[in-house]
């Protein structure tokens, strides 16, 4: 048994820390929430109370939280986790963030004697309560290594990246091209319904020729020929618009910081935006279908 630190208990925090204490591990959770602490204790693991507590026993600490500011707070900070963990404790940031603050805080992990992952994830909230998460993961060979068999309780597909952040850089290289052809699946649909093609007989077509991608076959934005897809329920999330806007501009800012043209990304993150103007960012991310086709006021 492994004493664990689990910070950030969210929409996808909590099922991972209660996948790691239902593994026979001892999870000492903790969250300024304090509902949340209290749900994650009554699903067995430990309400730590404070980070200090459950940071200073811990041969491992994970975090899962919102974005680049809130980890660099919580481990840099007065008072966060680099002030309270053991000598040779391993950490594992789970969070989507920039590239840039990966770098930084896993450097200052490094130099202060710990180890330290990137490992970012694709599978949203039903794959964090499953365990069934893919983990992304940029550090050292070392690192890497003491970490794996901890995300094989929470994942089912765990890569090494390579390097501090890299894991972050797959992340938002997945999820740039995501958005992007979620929109061109969309426009695709919208082009062939207006022309007189349902959607139906254009999906057994396209499917099965050159346009097939993930966002078609998994996640039709069209209603009707994949039933699970929230297209199917209203665009309810899923993986709200909001969440691929953030992906976005991680990209875009990540862009701009490597010089790399992201045409397509940048109109992407255009559009979304819409949708958040619009107040419309609480739908699926496949809700842009509304968008394209006019349907958003
Ligand atoms: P969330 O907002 O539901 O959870 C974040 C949690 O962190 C909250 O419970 C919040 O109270 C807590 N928190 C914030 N500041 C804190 C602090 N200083 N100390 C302790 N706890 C603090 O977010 P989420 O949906 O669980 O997402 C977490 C991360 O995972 C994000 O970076 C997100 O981009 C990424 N992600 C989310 C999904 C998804 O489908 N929700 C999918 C893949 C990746």
């Amino acid at each position: 048994m492994t004493t664990i630190a689990f910070i950030g208990l969210g929409n996808m925090g909590m099922g991972m820390a209660v996948n790691l204490a239902k593994a026979g591990h001892e999870v000492r959770a903790f969250d300024i929430n304090d509902a949340a602490r209290a749900s994650a204790a009554q699903q067995g693991c430990v309400d730590a109370g404070t980070l200090k507590s459950a940071v200073a026993d811990a041969d491992i600490v994970v975090t899962m939280l919102p974005a680049g500011r809130h980890v660099s707070m919580v481990y840099g900070d007065e008072g966060g986790i680099f002030s309270h963990a053991k000598a040779g404790a391993l950490f594992i940031d789970s969070s989507t963030i920039d590239v840039t603050t990966a770098r930084k805080v896993i450097n200052e992990a490094t130099h202060l004697g710990y180890r330290m992952i990137d490992a970012p994830v694709s599978g949203g909230v039903a794959g964090a309560a499953a365990g069934t998460l893919t983990f992304m993961c940029g550090g050292t060979d070392e690192a890497y290594a003491a970490a794996k068999a901890y995300l094989d309780i929470m994942g089912k597909n765990v890569f090494h990246a390579g390097a501090a952040g890299n894991g972050q850089v797959a992340k938002i290289a997945n999820n740039m091209l995501l958005g992007i052809h979620m929109i061109g699946t969309c426009e695709a649909f919208n082009l062939a319904e207006k022309l007189g093609l349902d959607a139906q007989t254009f999906y057994d077509i396209s499917s099965t020729a050159s346009g097939q991608n993930w966002s078609m076959t998994s996640y039709c934005p069209a209603p009707g020929p994949v039933p699970s897809a929230p297209s199917n329920k209203d665009y309810k999330p899923g993986f709200a618009a909001a969440m691929m806007l953030k992906d976005l501009r991680l990209a875009k800012d990540a862009a701009e910081s490597a010089n790399a043209s992201t045409p397509m990304g940048l109109r992407a993150a255009e559009l979304y935006e819409l949708m958040e103007k619009g107040g419309h960012d609480g739908l699926d991310f496949s809700g842009i279908m509304k968008l394209i086709k006019g349907e958003l006021g």
